[in-house]
């Protein structure tokens, strides 16, 4: 028997407590060694003026044991309160959110039967850096980070788990025929690490149409990686027309500390009633095993769980007249499959797990490229009320030699040279100036730019933020205005 692993377990809010008593009854029954520290978190902390959502110390605990099982929690609408989720994903490096998606065919309604498909998302940065400003009285701004550290740990993540896990396929989705830069460095990274895995099929999808597919035949995904927003918005859709959100549980992985929760919210309507599917929770916490190395007791958990979906003992939720067999409550559902802990389905794969899988490996050191940065100019972004022409001659008064105006643009599309008759005009304008011919090598100097942006300050125009423009090892490293030619 393995020794007892200290873990941080939060019961949350609305049907959170219930169905963590659920889970953590079932986890007993299946013999998990867990000894448990519990904290407070959610409303009551955050109407207690805790702002992040956690009682004082709670957050030493998560440290401490480094693995946290979590409830749901409900969130006070209204401003001032931080999401505790996104906090403690980004306070511990909780890069690699992992939602198994599958489908219980034929004791589950689903879209898809024999749907078995694993959304990897990228966790902390892309457009969830929270890094939004108003900058002027029309346009509002929020900045998409993607870094080459992020991009590399969560692909190979991707492939690490698809290798442990006996997969054959890892997919990624970008929108890189848009976001050339950012997303284009995702889709770089991924096929980069794809050829350090050559017994693993590799394919990138368009995330639009890639999620149309996901929805239509996620038959043909296996393992599919994906930047932050896409994987918040697809491992939902992927979970519901596998058969449920309620089903669904996740995996929040770092370097040290890791998260298991169910996908779904506290659901307070249905709180108090011995009602909620303790399924989801109890997902993430057989992730949870297999991630400290309880492997039996994972597989002896799921397996009792598949074979209580398959005698037909549902909760409401998932209930269906002529297929279930009973409509059972939380705490029944929880006695049920702790009474079947040892038994395996019969219709439906059972589970094996092994003790590799808890070895997912990340975090080789990261080898930042050696690449030459060269300076080429300027993107002004200002604040005027006017025409284009106006803008664009006040403009011109701040040309040097060596660093001249070359597009302006509204919202990213070019109106000065060229510009479309059509294109809407707000407050807001892009002003691009750079250094000739920067092909031959030389970088502007920084002094420059302070220097023009004194000129343009002169010219009564009010500059909101610039954005350097640069080459990296003689290529430009930032996108054409659209319609610049
Ligand atoms: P929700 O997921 O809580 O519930 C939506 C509906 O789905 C419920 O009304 C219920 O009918 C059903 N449902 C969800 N889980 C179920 C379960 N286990 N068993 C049976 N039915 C279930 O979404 P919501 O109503 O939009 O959000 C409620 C609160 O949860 C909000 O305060 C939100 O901020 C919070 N939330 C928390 C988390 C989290 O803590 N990880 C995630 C999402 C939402």
């Amino acid at each position: 028997m393995s020794e007892a692993k200290s873990i941080t377990v939060a019961r949350g809010d609305g049907i959170g407590p219930e169905i963590m008593d659920a889970t953590l009854h079932i986890l007993r029954e299946a013999g998990a060694q867990l000894e448990i520290e519990e904290i407070s978190i959610g409303e009551q902390e955050y109407l207690k003026g805790n702002t992040s959502g956690m009682s004082a110390g709670a957050f030493d605990s998560i440290l401490r044991t480094k693995v946290f099982l979590k409830a749901p929690i409900t969130t006070p609408q209204g401003g001032g309160f931080k999401s505790m989720n996104v906090t403690t994903r980004k306070a511990l490096g909780l890069y690699a959110n992992v939602r198994p998606c599958v489908a219980y065919h034929p004791f589950i309604h689903t879209k898809h039967p024999g749907m078995d498909v694993v959304v990897i998302r990228e966790n902390e940065e892309d457009l969830y850096a929270g890094i939004e400003h108003q900058q002027t009285v029309d346009v509002t701004q929020c900045l998409k980070l993607i870094s080459r550290q992020g991009c590399e740990r969560i692909v190979r993540y991707a492939f690490e788990y698809a290798k442990a896990h006996g997969r054959r396929k890892v997919t990624c989705f970008t929108k890189d025929n848009i976001m050339k830069i950012t997303d284009g460095l995702f889709h770089k990274v991924f096929e980069e690490i794809a050829v350090e895995y050559p017994d693993l099929e590799n394919e990138h999808w368009i995330v639009d149409i890639g999620a149309a597919k996901l929805a239509d035949t996620p038959q043909s995904f296996d393992v599919v990686v994906m930047p932050n927003l896409y994987g918040d918005i697809l491992s939902d859709v992927a979970a519901q027309v596998a058969g449920s959100v309620g089903l669904a549980g996740s995996a929040n992985i770092g370097p040290e500390h890791a998260m298991f929760e169910a996908i779904h919210g506290s659901a307070p309507r249905r709180a108090g009633q011995n009602l909620a599917n303790p399924s989801g929770l109890l997902m993430g916490a057989i992730q949870m095993l297999v991630h400290i190395g309880q492997v039996e007791a994972a597989e002896r958990t799921h397996n009792a769980w598949l074979k209580t979906i398959e005698d037909g003992l549902h909760t409401y939720d998932v209930y269906e007249e002529g297929k279930s067999r009973e409509k059972v409550g939380t705490a029944e559902f929880a006695q049920a499959v702790g009474e079947r802990v040892g038994q395996l389905p019969d219709t439906l794969p059972a589970a094996h797990y092994n003790k590799e899988e808890a070895q997912v490996k990340t975090n080789p050191p990261y080898e930042r490229p050696v690449v030459v940065r060269q300076l080429v100019g300027v993107d002004v972004f200002c604040e005027f009320r006017g025409s284009t022409a106006e803008i664009a001659e006040l403009l011109q008064q701040a040309n040097a030699d060596n660093l001249q105006l070359r597009m302006i643009s509204s919202r990213g599309m070019a109106v000065w040279p060229q510009g479309f008759a059509q294109t809407l005009l707000c407050d807001h304008w892009r002003c691009r100036f750079t250094m000739d011919n920067p092909e031959a090598g030389e970088a502007l100097p920084h002094g420059e730019i302070v220097a023009l942006l004194d000129r343009i300050n002169r010219t009564g125009l009010e500059f909101i933020k610039t954005e350097g423009l640069y080459y990296f090892d003689g290529k430009p490293a930032f996108q054409l205005g659209q319609g610049q030619s």
